[in-house]
């Protein structure tokens, strides 16, 4: 029976997953990004006009774009660019590839086994591009669709698979970095920010417990401050998002935030000082840039009290807990789905292990059977406990592949359907077959805690300690 969850605990899809063991009450400081993280945008919206102004872009560079649409449900964070064959890919933690497109095109499993059968993604090769947030869905929905355009040969051939991505990145950086697409989102945040009224509690608790706060984002000032004040004041009646901070940091340049050292420019009223900031970092203020040796000085704490709360794998939570060691949590939006899908398919996922289980044993007799059959061909004595004649041994194997087929009849719409838990196409996340998915690789090696969103610290409480799970290997003993 499931025990009853009580009142202060969260709905399963939004408690705090833990990779290492993590004690909130000895955290000193936390660190927020902001997009998608802080703020989470309708990925629909968002990504569909990021989209939008790179194909203007192209578009107004000759590109035959005119016709292509975004699509939110091509790919999935996680999966893999492979900007060698023009493919995006699936791995498990090996980097092993599990599936893969060709453009917009699942590719079969003959092809995808010819062209991976003796590659291992290694992300640092050039080859591979992560798809490290939510920010990258257009970029790789456009990238694919231009493969198949530069295929039906509408694209120049001065391009390859390698320089039509780089050329939907620097348009994608354009879009992001000129006024226009950020303007259309401060124009209307109520159509692209998904707002979240736990949040503002979330980080006055963990104010009020004695922790500092501080923002560190890649946006601009003129773009944060209009979508904090969106995500946060009406839920602080009196104040507003900057008395939650005792630092902001904008245009923080993560990843090499953490490695670099930047100068901080204070930024004052709208505007940033020419001058790079000199002595220690005041608290309350907002400066441009910098670096996070310095912010970690300010606090005058160590990295192992610092937690970060971030959505990027690599540029938020691989480079900060590597280069700098903080204690690093990672934004998934996309798990709470995911939960929800698996719990209810709970009681199917069940009779696929015991059908699983079932097929293993019959594969089991068959290859002792076999065995026996080869031992009699020399004369030898067959395996203990399979029949010594061998019309016996072909009798009872031609009753096993029967078996088998029926079983495999079973278990092909099951394991169908749990391959598509969570993302109709690419399936679960952190999984890749039976195995895990090289995404949940990142996760175990660089985030410390996982969790769905920000708000979900609100039921660990500031006191929470969150104990890393047993791991699991495969000799330990498996349920039947
Ligand atoms: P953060 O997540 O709060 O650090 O902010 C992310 C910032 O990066 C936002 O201002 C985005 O507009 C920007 N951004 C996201 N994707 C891209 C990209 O592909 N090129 C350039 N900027 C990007
Ligand atoms: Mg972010």
């Amino acid at each position: 029976m499931t025990p009853t969850r009580p009142a202060f605990a969260p709905p399963p899809e939004r408690a705090v997953f833990c990779n290492r063991t993590l004690n909130m009450r000895s955290i000193q400081a936390i660190g927020f990004d902001m997009d998608y993280t802080l703020v989470h945008y309708d990925v629909k919206a968002w990504e569909a006009r990021a989209y939008a102004h790179v194909q203007q872009r192209l578009l107004a560079n000759g590109h035959p774009v005119a016709d292509l649409r975004f699509d939110p449900d091509l790919f999935s964070r996680g999966l893999i660019v492979d900007l060698q064959l023009g493919n995006i890919v699936k791995a498990n933690r090996f980097g092993y590839v599990t599936q893969a497109a060709h453009g917009v095109q699942t590719l079969t499993h003959d092809v995808q086994r010819k062209a991976y059968s003796q590659v291992w993604v290694d992300l640092s090769e050039k080859r591979w591009v992560f798809l490290n947030t939510l920010f990258s869905l257009s970029e790789a929905c456009l990238y694919a669709q231009l493969v198949d355009l530069y295929d039906a040969g509408k694209l120049s051939r001065d391009l390859d698979y390698r320089t039509i991505y780089e050329l939907v990145g620097r348009t994608m950086d354009a879009a992001h970095l000129e006024g226009q697409l950020k303007a259309e989102i401060i124009a209307a945040p109520e159509r692209f920010v998904t707002l979240d009224e736990e949040l503002a509690q979330t980080l006055l608790d963990l104010k009020q417990a004695g922790k500092k706060l501080f923002l560190a984002t890649n946006s601009e000032w003129h773009y944060t401050q209009p979508m904090m004040s969106w995500a946060f004041d009406r839920f602080l009646p009196g104040t507003n998002w900057r008395s939650l901070f005792d630092l902001v940091i904008v245009q923080a340049r993560k990843p090499s935030f953490f490695d670099g050292n930047a100068p901080f420019h204070e930024v004052i009223g709208d505007a940033v000082s020419a001058n790079a900031h000199t002595g220690p970092l005041r608290h309350g203020h907002c400066y441009r840039g910098g670096n996070a040796q310095l912010v970690q000085e300010h606090f005058g704490v160590d990295g192992e009290d610092i937690l970060y709360v971030g959505d990027h794998v690599y540029a938020d939570v691989h480079v900060s807990s590597q280069i700098r060691r903080w204690r690093t949590a990672l934004i998934l939006r996309e798990l709470e789905d995911e939960v929800q899908h698996e719990l209810a398919f709970e009681g199917d996922q069940v009779r696929l292990n015991q059908l699983m289980h079932e097929k293993e044993r019959l594969d089991h007799e068959q290859a002792t059977l076999r065995l026996a059959l080869l031992r009699i061909d020399h004369r030898e004595a067959p395996p203990s406990g399979t029949a010594t004649n061998a019309h016996t041994l072909h009798e009872r194997l031609r009753a096993l592949r029967s078996e088998s087929e029926a079983l495999d009849h079973r278990i092909a719409p099951l394991a169908r359907a749990a391959g598509e838990l969570g993302h109709a196409r690419w399936g679960p996340l952190m999984r890749a077959g039976a195995d895990k998915s090289r995404l949940a690789r990142q996760i175990e090696r660089h985030a410390d805690v996982y969790t769905s969103r920000v708000s979900n610290f609100l039921y660990l409480t500031p006191f929470g300690y969150l104990r890393a799970a047993r791991g699991s290997l495969p000799h330990d003993r498996r349920g039947h």
